[in-house]
């Protein structure tokens, strides 16, 4: 079967012929590709075209597509058993990396992906603080748990609307959307209700508005009101935990969140996530306390082992200061390439993760960055294809590096680069 054929199969068996949304392509048009297999920094289709890619299974490959070590890892693990629902010991392996790594994570409980993990903190969250009510920000993901699935209007506060069909309003009516970096909005909205919210949640790096950096001050300002008033900062840490650095972005920002989510990097391409933080919330969860949760293959063995060996390569020393190296050089690049062609382009970036964003306003909030071009994002996106470059599908997700894009495939990658913003410029 061609790709096309695969397609149209997948069409009449999956809803939008894939298994999460954004992969169908709908964004940027044309059909999805049909992906035969990846090696380091590259993805071939069925067709056999290879791309560089920079997707990255959206964000957990950071050493590229199959990494040896990760490889010899895993398979040494899964010989000996795929799943056992019981303790093991690679399990502490990891888990003890984390806490060491992550500053906010005295202890841990692992699931099978950031969307559980985020559930289950909000849950946790809810029942240590006694109250119901969650403040996130506009354009913030956390997964397509009911609660956290709501509408993000703009401007001022939303109370309440879900941004899914068959998300009951009665869920969502105490889930409180607030503008991203609005320091004053934040400030003004925990003075007046601050009382009744069980926690905050936030990306410390918004990745999927597109990625968006936070000012220091509203960083800041979440911790302080969140701790003035009795109510849990949760830090969703899932794209930007060992992303930005070995640990993650309350590492580098000195954020003390009370409860932490991971997942994405730390399952190595393997389906992981994790919840964590102070000691005294998390003897909460069950079997030690009230607040049930539980996982058939949380913490398996295979899943665990890639982590591991995920993680345990990215301790190599200057790996990391690499990483932002060439991040810079492919960031940069492409404002030059885009500034000499006269196309407006604002490239958001925080080391190995970035958004170009079509647009000639600074992209700072949810409502700045739909004001791109999603149109000439399209065409755009065509273009790069065309010329061998695996792209997010849309203009609202993160393109991202792993340590396989050195030097040689970032500069083939802005040769490419150059070419596609070309073609586009011709037709915009
Ligand atoms: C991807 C993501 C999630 C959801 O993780 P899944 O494993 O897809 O369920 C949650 N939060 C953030 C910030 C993410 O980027």
């Amino acid at each position: 079967m061609n790709s096309e054929e695969i397609y149209r199969k997948a069409c009449g068996m999956f809803p939008g012929g894939v298994s999460s949304p954004v992969r169908a392509y709908k964004a940027v048009g044309g059909h999805p590709p049909v992906i035969r297999q990846g090696k380091g920094p590259f993805i071939t289709d069925i067709e056999g075209r290879e791309y560089i890619d920079f997707v990255l299974s959206f964000g957990p490959l950071i050493l590229g597509h199959a990494d040896p070590d990760v490889l010899a890892h895993l398979t040494e693990t899964a010989t000996k058993g795929l799943s056992f629902g019981a303790l093991s010991e690679v399990e502490i392996q990891l888990g003890e990396l984390l806490t060491r790594a992550v500053p906010g994570l005295e202890r841990i409980r692992f699931v099978n992906s950031g969307t559980e993990a985020a559930m289950s903190a909000l849950r946790l969250a809810r029942a240590f603080t006694g109250r119901t009510r969650i403040v996130k920000f506009s354009g913030g993901y956390h997964g397509h748990s009911d609660s956290l699935l709501v509408k993000a209007g703009s401007g001022g506060a939303t109370f309440g609307i879900p941004t899914s069909a068959g998300v009951p309003e009665s869920v969502v009516k105490d889930t409180i959307s607030l503008p991203y970096n609005d320091t004053e909005a934040l400030k003004d909205f925990f003075s007046r209700e601050g009382k009744t919210v069980a926690a905050l949640i936030l990306e410390p790096v918004a990745g999927n508005m597109g990625v968006v950096l936070p000012d220091e001050e509203f960083l800041i300002a979440a911790r302080n009101v969140t701790d003035e008033n009795g109510a849990l900062l949760i830090a969703d840490e899932v794209i930007t935990g060992f992303r930005l650095t070995y640990g993650g972005a309350q590492v580098l920002f000195g954020l003390e969140p009370d409860l932490t989510l991971l997942g994405k990097i730390i399952g190595g391409g393997m389906p992981v996530g994790a919840y964590g933080g102070r000691a005294d919330i998390m003897k909460m969860v069950a079997p030690e306390g009230p607040v049930y949760q539980a996982g058939t293959l949380s913490g398996n063995p295979v899943a665990m082992a890639a982590g591991l060996a995920t993680l345990n390569k990215l301790r190599t020393p200057g790996l990391y200061s690499l990483l932002e190296e060439k991040s810079r050089i492919l960031g940069d690049g492409i404002v030059s390439i885009a500034r000499s062609l006269g196309l407006p382009l604002k490239v958001n970036r925080m080391g190995s993760m970035m958004t170009f964003f079509f647009s000639n306003k600074p992209v700072r909030d949810l409502e700045s960055a739909e004001h791109s071009d999603t149109r000439l994002f399209s065409i755009f996106h065509q273009e790069a294809r065309k010329e061998g470059l695996l792209l997010p599908p849309s203009q609202f997700e993160a393109l991202f590096l792993s340590t396989c894009h050195d030097d040689k495939i970032v500069n083939l990658a802005l040769e490419r680069f150059k070419k596609a913003f070309e073609s586009t410029r011709s037709q915009a």
